[in-house]
């Protein structure tokens, strides 16, 4: 495996949080960081592994939770069965298709959230929406 250019960056910024970069986190940043993407810990894993065949699946899912934890990702739950990681750590909104599995990221000015209800006490801290669409079937 032949370093990128992106890989100094890549430690500094794993450093920068407090994560002590591995040579195993490192691979699986550089995989997971290369572009804004969603993606599910099993995608992750085959993509890593075709890097380094010895990361094991516990790794991944421990160095999804350790980057989550350090908001370098955010988790976004589909459904109970369904966990996907994104890249893209900014507050923004989803469209999911139900039958591909594709998502797509809505930016907040494109879906205005301005009828919220009062809550008494609380205050908003953050609200994500995941649009669930299917392809219409009309003849
Ligand atoms: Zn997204």
């Amino acid at each position: 495996m032949e370093p990128t250019t992106a890989m100094p960056d890549l430690i500094d910024q794993l450093r920068s949080r407090g994560i002590t970069p591995t040579k195993q986190r490192i691979t699986i940043a550089d995989v997971l960081f290369q572009k804004k993407q969603h993606v599910s810990a099993d995608q992750l894993l085959d993509i890593v592994r075709r890097e380094d065949a010895t990361v094991s699946r516990a790794t991944v899912y421990n160095t999804l939770n350790l980057f989550l934890n350090k908001k370098l990702i955010k988790a976004l739950i589909i459904d109970k069965s369904k966990v996907v990681y994104d890249t893209n750590t900014s507050i923004h909104h989803h469209i999911y298709n139900v039958e591909t599995g594709e998502l797509i990221d809505v930016s907040p000015e494109d879906l205005g959230l301005s009828e919220l209800p009062h809550l008494s006490g609380f205050e908003v801290e953050g609200a994500d929406v995941v649009i669930r669409v299917r392809r219409t079937h009309s003849a």
